[in-house]
């Protein structure tokens, strides 16, 4: 039968059109969250506390000074900073005025950085203190730059050594505050983020006012962050990575007081933080939340106040998700990626999960999550056919939705396959929309024709107590491709012999997977490199064991 479907019968509403801008996030905090604070661990050393009222004044102050610096709108404004209160300014002078914030990771090598600064053709950077040697170095390879900030007070600018150095606050101070907001299409470019490019360039995704507004209200919701105006809300994870995945916008946005622990992100510094602000829920990467568990464990320290920590990036150890729940943090599984803005999936229990049993309702939470509405997801298998949501078949994942990638920065090939993205990771979903990672497509372990998750291997074998750290990689085997070889770095103080710490890693591994998935072998390491996020190299640690070769009989 014809669809009775005619479109030159539709009818436009009557309801008033507001673009989704971003400085309309800021305008809401500032008019009815204004005495609301954002407290910043700063990098002269001492603790700032302003609120989103004065956030907002300085914000329009920036948006006034890069108007003197003659930054014309679409210029790309460069940052290499902590999570501060001089971020958020920029974030939202920068956007709000119609030019592009471009967040940079300055953990990336420095030809990364040259290749990012250059190719994003950045106007001006700003910068904290602690880069300024980085700064220095990045200058002469940048002479696109035509300003450099210093994100600091007159007392506390470098004494000489950068010619031309503009100092932050003479440009706030020299502003008065009387600027309006511009109004302009929502598909205006905002902001910029690089992907860290472990193979390749990195590349830039470009961000609309309309996916970072729509992100943050989906980011806020009850079953995504959960965020509102009662929480005091830690972003550990960096304003330079992926946009702090949205919590510097997302807060503002509900309401939510902002405490910005700036560059010290060790566990004693993370821990009297969140004691002395009362902050009620945090967001970050596995390897931090070790660093902050152990130190509260090893102290027999307890948390007052903070009940929820959002964990992604790469996966969460269910041993960590325990070592939480100790401590009475529920810890909430999330996935994203640089081109998703980054927010895909977040794992939350559904009202008929509330009568499953305690192991059930585990397994659920452990996976990476269901999408969050905005985001639409599909696997596909071999042959480029669609495959089931059963939570068994696993393939190629791709995603579709309000933030997701079109497009590179500056690079004309369309990344989509008819109108998805291809995440790179590989993955089941089940019949509730749960998604879980098998692998990144590019760290599975291809043996004899079948496929090994790495990541469940690490999973089963960080639940042992004396093992800090583990990688699994896939090493070329002459009958089966490739095997699986463990890499361990033991707790320290663990005291228990490689042999005996081996045996014990088997009998765990040997209850968690199927046999043939056992690894060849395990083998110790003092430490395994870490990519500028914070996930684990395995390019690197491949390079590593390039020369490996499996003992005979394996
Ligand atoms: P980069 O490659 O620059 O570090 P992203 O931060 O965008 O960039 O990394 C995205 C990738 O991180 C995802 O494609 C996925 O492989 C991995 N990842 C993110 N969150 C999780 C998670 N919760 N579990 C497993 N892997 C994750």
């Amino acid at each position: 039968m014809a669809s009775g479907f005619d479109p030159t019968r539709l009818v436009t509403g009557s309801m008033m059109f507001k673009p989704l801008l971003i400085s309309a996030i800021m305008d809401h905090a500032e008019l009815y969250h204004g005495d609301t604070e954002i407290v910043s661990a700063r990098t002269e050393g001492d603790i700032h506390r302003y609120t989103y009222g004065d956030c907002a004044l300085r914000a329009r102050k920036l948006a006034q000074a890069l108007d003197r610096l003659l930054i014309m709108t679409g210029d790309r404004v460069g940052t290499f900073a902590w999570n501060g209160y001089r971020h958020m300014e920029l974030y939202y002078g920068v956007s709000g005025s119609g030019r592009i914030c471009h967040t940079i990771n300055p953990r990336l090598f420095p030809d990364q950085l040259r290749y990012i600064v250059n190719h994003a053709e950045d106007q001006a950077v700003f910068f904290d203190l602690t880069f300024l040697a980085l700064m220095k170095a990045l200058k002469p390879e940048c002479p696109g730059v035509r300003h450099w900030v210093c994100m600091s007070d007159r007392d506390h600018m470098p004494a000489e050594g950068f010619e031309g150095l503009l100092c932050y606050e003479d440009l706030i101070d020299a502003e008065d505050g009387a600027f309006d907001w511009p109004e302009f299409d929502e598909r205006t470019a905002s902001s910029l983020c690089y992907t860290s490019g472990t193979t390749g360039n990195p590349k830039g995704a470009l961000y609309t006012n309309r996916s970072v507004v729509l992100h943050s209200y989906a980011a806020a919701l009850p079953d995504s962050l959960g965020i509102s105006a009662m929480d005091s809300i830690m972003p550990v994870v960096p304003m330079f990575h992926v946009n702090a995945w949205g919590l510097p916008y997302a807060c503002p946005l509900t309401g939510a007081k902002m405490v910005m622990p700036g560059a010290k992100l060790d566990g004693a510094s993370l821990y009297n933080l969140i004691e002395r602000e009362g902050v009620t829920a945090s967001a970050g990467v596995p390897t931090i939340w070790a660093g902050l568990v152990q130190y509260v464990k090893a102290g027999n320290l307890s948390f007052s106040t903070f009940r929820r920590a959002v964990i992604g990036g790469s996966t969460c150890p269910p041993s960590l998700m325990e070592d939480f729940a100790k401590l009475g943090v529920e810890v909430i599984h999330a996935w994203g990626m640089t081109e998703l803005s980054p927010l895909g999936t977040v794992a939350r229990l559904k009202a008929k999960d509330v009568g499953k049993s305690p192991a059930e309702q585990k397994r659920i939470l452990e996976k990476q999550g269901r999408p969050v509405s905005g985001i639409k997801l599909k696997i596909v298998g071999g042959e480029g056919k669609s495959l089931p949501n059963d939570g068994a078949a696993f393939g190629d994942l791709y995603a579709q939705g309000h933030w997701v990638i079109d497009q590179y920065f500056g690079i004309p090939d369309s990344p989509l396959e008819q109108g998805w993205f291809k995440t790179g990771d590989i993955s089941t979903i089940d019949p509730d929309g749960n998604m879980q990672i098998v692998d990144r497509s590019k760290d599975v372990i291809k043996s004899g024709g079948e496929w090994i998750s790495s990541i469940e291997l690490e999973n089963a074998a960080s639940s042992h107590a004396d093992v800090a750290m583990c990688a699994c990689i896939g090493i070329a085997h002459p009958k089966w491709d490739e095997r699986p070889l463990l890499v361990i770095v033991p707790r320290e103080g663990s005291g228990k012999a490689p042999e005996a710490l081996k045996a014990e890693l088997y009998e765990i591994l040997s209850a968690k997977v199927a046999k043939w998935w056992l690894p060849d072998d395990i083998v110790f390491a003092e430490e395994i490199p870490m990519t500028a996020t914070g996930k684990l190299h395995k390019l690197k640690l491949r390079e590593r064991f390039g020369g490996y070769v499996w003992k005979a009989g394996a």
